[in-house]
């Protein structure tokens, strides 16, 4: 990437790794909204807690939902402070909360969701569809994408990251009624914002044309009878459950 967006890269996730609570500044969600009915989320973009022990973020991964976002012109959900909930792994919880809301505004068309997975030795990207519940049309679609721009793909149904358990954002997503997927990217790709290493720009580029193939098809959502969608730009969000306190 060119040094000033490598600079950006690396302040975003800097903010990110140091001031995880939002007593600290952070606020807990940043929430972009563009003209394209495509979210892309982030739970884990910072350490999250889980089974009784902080377990470390999924390194870059709100950078790549924000990016995808603003070059696609559509909306972003990355949590960006200490919640004290895994969004992916809890039956509840302040996400899961914000994604029943935009289901009930009905103005999203799918959902990606956006991990980091440890492995450098397996595929750049493994795609999981909750147990063969991600529409095929969207898988095919993320997975042509993403070979097209040059990074390796393996689709998983069942079992280690394929988003099969009954909490995972995917699943939930799916329930609620939207259309959605698991992305789980690797090292390589994701590191590469931080370097001259050309598969981030790849990787947003395929993120991109995704959200502008699935936002621009006609499709079964009257756009037209729903308010105007806002225009580009982020909303910092704090839950009324965490605002304020002290920890
Ligand atoms: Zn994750």
């Amino acid at each position: 990437m060119p040094p000033a967006f490598t600079r950006k890269a690396d302040a975003f996730e800097s903010l990110l790794s140091a001031a995880p609570a939002a007593v600290a500044g952070n606020h807990e969600f940043l929430l972009r909204l563009g003209p394209r009915p495509v979210l892309f989320t982030a739970p884990h973009a910072v350490r999250h807690w889980r089974s009784g022990a902080w377990k470390g973020a999924d390194r870059l991964t709100g950078f790549v939902a924000l990016e995808a976002a603003r070059r696609s012109r559509s909306d972003a959900l990355v949590v960006t402070a200490d919640t004290f909930e895994d969004a992916n792994f809890e039956p509840g919880g302040v996400l899961k909360q914000m994604l029943s809301n935009l289901a009930l505004f009905g103005r999203i068309r799918a959902i990606i969701d956006i991990h980091g997975m440890g492995s450098a030795d397996g595929p750049d990207v493994i795609l999981g569809t909750a147990g063969g519940r991600s529409p095929a049309a969207l898988v095919s679609l993320v997975h042509d994408e993403l070979v097209r721009v040059g990074l390796s793909v393996e689709i998983r149904h069942n079992g280690n990251k394929s988003a099969v358990r009954t909490n995972t954002v995917t699943a939930h997503a799916l329930r609620l009624g939207f259309p959605a997927i698991q992305l789980e990217i690797a090292p390589g790709p994701r590191l590469a914002a931080l370097s001259d290493e050309p598969s981030f720009e790849h990787l947003i580029e395929a993120l991109a044309v995704i959200a502008a193939t699935i936002g621009d098809a006609p499709g079964e959502i009257d756009v037209a009878s729903l308010p105007a969608r806002p225009s580009d730009g982020e909303t910092k969000i704090d839950s009324p459950r965490t605002r304020g306190t002290v920890r």
